[in-house]
């Protein structure tokens, strides 16, 4: 049983997990708080959920005892293998552990639908797992939700709306495709050891539609050069893109003396579609 695995501080003794900063490693060991993000997930009952980076399992505890039918945890840090081989004891048949990183690992042949993520993310990774989770070319994903921690700025960034600072690739990428809501806030003495910044955790429900048509790889593009030179006006930070740039924006009813932050997703994706389609 579940309840009667010990403490994640004897876990953590007992096995040596020092955190590595290198590996992004900062556990959770209140499992109230690891409870709280699992339940955030929804009904895991009837799902597979993945989890990248468990580390000494504080969140994997929190996933299988909300009734996760099955996690998936993909874990770099070999050290971290005995912990969790101990809850995959108490839980037999309901947690299956991956030994690799989680960016060359392709998880598929290990999940059944309905899947979810969630993860308490390696900061040094989690953009671009994100990033990748967002942008497959075609729509529906292979998940149905992603519930993520994340430094606090970078989840601010996943819900921006146009005109603020945090608006940018993150947002649009997010919300094209999905419901994105900031679930729960955390301070840095949640962690072991303390980050140096606040966190919170992001609920992505992926719609079973993107808001607007355009093609992934064409507004992923056309994002981040747009914000890669943010106080630019479009014409000049969008110029690489194509030789009559200013034409194609104006076709799409936006200023060429635009910069990328007054810009909603709407017209992201038609001047993607613009792009694609030759307008
Ligand atoms: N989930 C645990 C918790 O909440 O206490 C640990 C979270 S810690 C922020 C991030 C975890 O991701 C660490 O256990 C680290 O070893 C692991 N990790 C780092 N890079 C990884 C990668 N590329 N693939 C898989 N796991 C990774």
């Amino acid at each position: 049983m579940i309840d009667s695995l010990p403490p994640l501080r004897e876990v953590i003794a007992a096995h040596g997990l020092s955190a590595r900063k290198s590996l992004g490693q900062n556990f959770l060991l209140d499992l109230n708080l690891t409870h709280r993000i699992a339940r955030a997930a929804g009904d895991l009952t009837a799902c597979d959920v993945l989890e990248v980076g468990p580390g000494p399992g504080g969140l994997t505890r929190g996933l299988l005892a909300a009734g996760a039918r099955h996690v998936l945890a993909v874990e770099k840090d070999a050290r971290c293998l005995p912990a969790l081989a101990q809850i995959a004891e108490a839980c037999p048949g309901r947690l299956t552990i991956l030994q690799g990183d989680a960016m060359e690992i392709d998880p598929l042949g290990h999940l059944t639908p309905p899947i979810k993520i969630v993860a308490n993310l390696p900061y040094n990774v989690g953009t671009e797992l994100l990033v990748r989770w967002l942008t497959p070319a075609d729509w529906p994903p292979f998940w149905d939700s992603l519930t993520l921690m994340f430094q606090r700025e970078v989840a601010e960034r996943i819900v921006a709306s146009p005109g603020s600072g945090a608006y940018g690739r993150l947002a649009i990428l997010a919300q094209w495709r999905c419901e994105a809501r900031i679930v729960l806030r955390l301070p840095p003495e949640a962690f072991t050891p303390p980050p140096r910044v606040s966190s919170a955790v992001v609920h992505l429900r992926a719609l079973p539609a993107p808001r607007y048509p355009a093609d992934a790889a064409t507004l992923s593009r056309l994002v981040a050069r747009a914000f890669n030179q943010r106080r630019k006006m479009l014409r000049a930070s969008l110029r690489g893109l194509a030789p009559d740039i200013g034409d194609r924006l104006e076709a799409v009813g936006i200023s060429p003396t635009a910069r990328a932050e007054e810009i909603d997703l709407a017209r992201f994706c038609a001047l993607a579609r613009n792009l694609k389609d030759g307008g």
